[in-house]
C-alpha cells in the first residue's frame, strides 16, 4: 500500500536535530539576515492569497523581541535558513508582513492552505501552544525557561527538563464480516446526521492495537480485530497525533453506552458511496438539506480512512 499523506502531515522543513542542541549555533540563526520568523497571534496564523494556493507568510527577525517571556521557537531550516516561529505579542506590530496578509484560525484555513505550509503551521501551532503553556514547572512551580531554540524548558530552580508533547489518539473504522459495511459513531455535539470513525486517546501501558480494542468496544460493543495500520496525521488541536486503523469486527450486535456516544450504526458501502459522493463542500457540513448520513470532510483522516475502506483499498 503506498504511503498516504494526510493534511497537515509532510512538514518540509529541516528540524535540524543536531544543530538545535548547539546554543551558538541557534544564536547565530538568529542573528542572520536570512532568518525568518512566523509571528502566530492567538495561535492564528499571517496567510495570504497566491495565484496557487494560500500561503503563509514570513517577517524578517525584528530587533529586540521580548524573547524571554515569548521565546523564538526554532522550526527548522529552508535551503539553510533558519524558520522559527513566535508569538506576536514578543514585539507588537515589529513584524513585516505582506499588506494582504490576514491572521487565519488554522483549521478554518487548513483545506485551502499549502500542503507543505500545513505542515510547517501545524508544528507551529503545536510547539508555540504547548511553551505558552508550561512557564512553571510541573516538578516544583517556579518559572522553566526556553533552552536550544525551544526544544526543551528547563526549570530554574530544580534540575528538571520538561519536553513538549504529542498525545497519540486511534481512530478506526471497523469492517464486518462481510466487508460491506463499516461501523461510525456520532457523539450528541455534531450536527444531525454526522458520523464519524471511532476515536480515542490511547492510556498509559497501551499498544496502538490495545488501544483500538478498548476504544471499540466501550463506543460500541463490538470486539475489534485484526487492527491494521493505515496512515497518521498530526491534529495541532492542540497537539495529537492520529494513528489511522481499519480493523475487522469480530461480532456484530452494537451496544454503546449512551453517555460517551449518541449513536453508532453499521453503514453499507452504498450508503457511503452515497454521501462521499456530495460536492466537497458539503462533506463535514452540519444540517445537510435531505438530513442524510454526513460524513468528515476530506481534511480529516476519518475521511481518508473510510475513502480506502469505501474504496476497496483496504
Ligand atoms: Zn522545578
Amino acid at each position: 500500500m503506498p504511503e498516504f499523506r494526510n493534511v497537515f502531515a509532510g512538514n518540509p522543513l529541516d528540524r535540524e536535530a543536531a544543530h538545535r542542541r548547539d546554543e551558538d549555533w541557534v544564536s547565530k540563526q538568529i542573528d542572520s539576515v536570512d532568518a525568518l520568523v512566523l509571528p502566530l497571534r492567538n495561535l492564528t496564523f499571517p496567510m495570504r492569497q497566491t495565484e496557487g494556493a494560500v500561503r503563509l507568510c514570513w517577517s524578517p527577525l525584528p530587533a529586540g523581541a521580548d524573547i524571554e517571556r515569548h521565546p523564538l521557537l526554532l522550526l527548522g531550516s529552508s535551503d539553510g535558513a533558519a524558520r522559527f516561529a513566535i508569538n506576536e505579542a514578543a514585539a507588537p506590530n515589529r513584524f513585516q508582513l505582506p499588506d494582504d496578509a490576514e491572521f487565519q484560525d488554522l483549521r478554518a484555513a487548513a483545506p485551502v492552505l499549502d500542503a507543505d505550509d500545513a505542515g510547517i503551521a501545524a508544528q507551529a501551532r503545536a510547539f508555540l501552544d504547548w511553551h505558552e503553556r508550561h512557564r512553571h514547572c510541573a516538578v516544583c512551580g517556579a518559572e522553566t525557561s526556553a533552552i536550544q531554540g525551544g526544544i526543551s524548558r528547563k526549570c530554574t530552580a530544580c534540575p528538571a527538563e520538561h519536553f513538549p508533547r504529542t498525545d497519540p489518539v486511534v481512530i478506526t473504522v471497523v469492517i464486518d464480516r462481510e466487508r460491506d459495511r463499516c461501523l461510525l459513531g456520532r457523539q450528541a455535539s455534531w450536527p444531525p446526521g454526522m458520523f464519524s470513525a471511532l476515536a480515542g486517546f490511547i492510556d498509559h501501558g497501551e499498544s496502538i492495537e490495545d488501544a483500538v480494542r478498548r476504544e471499540v468496544a466501550e463506543e460500541s460493543g463490538i470486539d475489534a480485530v485484526n487492527v491494521r495500520y493505515h496512515s497518521s496525521q498530526p491534529w495541532p488541536f492542540p497537539s495529537s497525533l492520529m494513528i489511522g486503523c481499519h480493523a475487522d469486527a469480530g461480532s456484530s450486535d452494537i451496544n454503546y453506552d449512551d453517555w460517551e456516544m449518541d449513536d453508532v450504526q453499521w453503514f453499507t458501502r452504498a450508503e457511503i458511496n452515497d454521501s462521499l459522493s456530495k460536492p466537497a463542500a458539503q462533506l463535514g457540513q452540519p444540517g445537510l438539506p435531505d438530513g442524510s448520513l454526513s460524513l468528515p470532510g476530506p481534511m480529516a483522516i476519518a475521511h481518508t480512512l473510510i475513502t480506502a475502506w469505501a474504496n476497496g483499498d483496504v
